[in-house]
């Protein structure tokens, strides 16, 4: 089959024939249809996830049609969504329902031969693999498979987002752009901060009050601005990119006993966090990592109902070529914006 794959960290992606992908006891193989283009894929292929196995096929965010599955001969031909933690089901947190922190799970892209390809390999398919409703279609379930689900989570689980709660979202990639959407439709007040235009176009069509950055901004002038706006503080505030500066940002603008969750991977660890005032304030910083498969339907029903469009958050469809091209260039400020997925058929 057709594949994207790099050899080492930073070296060069080429698309090539690939083996098969193997089918485990349990496990399923699914026909990729869109596969997203995401910066995890990018810090990945720097070597920043220090379990990223070499030589990598990347991608983490699919969906696919079922083509075997051995054990859910009922699953064939369904069209599914994986998680982007794929758990093992049987471990202490999958037990409480907390998959998205199994301490056995795997991941596509990085522990195993990832989604930019024909065809994947799912461990554990009783566990990992979500039946679509014909409602979401493709370009919606990737778009949600890590981006909007990891979100969803980060503001409803782990936040606790109220309606009428101001949310300050800081770096509107994708993840960014998801939390706008899914806070807004809760019902949130969202302020979303960026070093592009571009994205910032973007997040003010979403219903987000835009706040410029500009390079060289500390956590503590971001917070300036933002509580130019909010004297008191945003309840909730949400670091989607993983910058020291956004993360500090974060917690410098809530306010009193506010909420920050951190999605974004701090690759360089926190610069400096304003430990006096998390105490000071009582403010909690949580951290949050994708989504359990057992929490994907209110979101799915959320998509079917009309109240969420993670396909109004494609901006293109990629070939695999393309996808090698355009994969080192995510990091860059010029890079484009908005969500890119891959058609690995085409
Ligand atoms: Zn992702
Ligand atoms: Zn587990």
């Amino acid at each position: 089959m057709r594949a994207l794959q790099y050899d080492r960290f930073g070296g060069p992606l080429a698309v090539i024939e690939a083996p098969e992908p193997i089918l485990e006891a349990g496990g399923a193989i699914v026909e990729v249809t869109r596969t997203g283009l995401c910066r995890s894929d990018w810090h990945g292929w720097q070597g920043h996830d220090s379990d990223t196995v070499l030589p990598c096929i990347p991608g983490h965010e699919f969906t696919g049609v079922v083509r075997a599955a051995p054990d859910l001969p009922g699953l064939v031909g369904a069209r599914v969504v994986v998680p982007f933690v794929m758990a093992c089901g049987r471990c202490r947190d999958c037990g409480a329902g907390a998959g998205q922190v199994c301490r056995a799970q795997r991941q596509p892209g990085f522990t195993d031969p990832g989604s930019f390809a024909e065809r994947v390999a799912v461990p554990n398919a009783a566990v990992n693999l979500v039946p679509l409703p014909d409602s979401v279609r493709d370009d919606a379930a990737a778009a949600l498979g890590c981006r909007m689900a990891t979100s969803w989570r980060a503001l409803t689980a782990v936040a606790g987002l109220q309606a009428g709660e101001r949310v300050l979202v800081l770096g509107a990639g994708g993840v960014g752009l998801a939390a706008i959407q899914i806070a807004r439709a809760m019902g949130a007040e969202v302020t979303a901060a960026d070093i592009s235009a571009e994205a910032l176009r973007i997040a003010e069509s979403l219903g987000a009050e835009p706040i410029q950055l500009t390079d060289g901004m500390g956590g503590e002038e971001i917070a300036g601005v933002v509580r130019g706006r909010h004297t008191d503080g945003v309840d909730i505030s949400l670091d989607a990119l993983g910058s020291p500066e956004l993360a500090a940002a974060g917690i410098l603008a809530l306010r009193r006993r506010g909420r920050h969750v951190q999605v974004g991977l701090l690759a360089d660890g926190w610069a400096s966090l304003p430990a006096g005032r998390i105490i000071a304030h009582e403010l909690a910083v949580l951290g949050s990592h994708g989504m359990a498969a057992g929490d994907y339907p209110p979101l799915l029903a959320a998509v079917a109902a009309g109240r969420l469009d993670p396909a109004g958050l494609v901006t293109e469809i990629l070939t695999l070529a393309q996808a090698a091209e355009a994969l080192p260039h995510m990091a860059q400020p010029d890079a484009p914006r908005g969500v890119r997925l891959i058609d690995p058929r085409l």
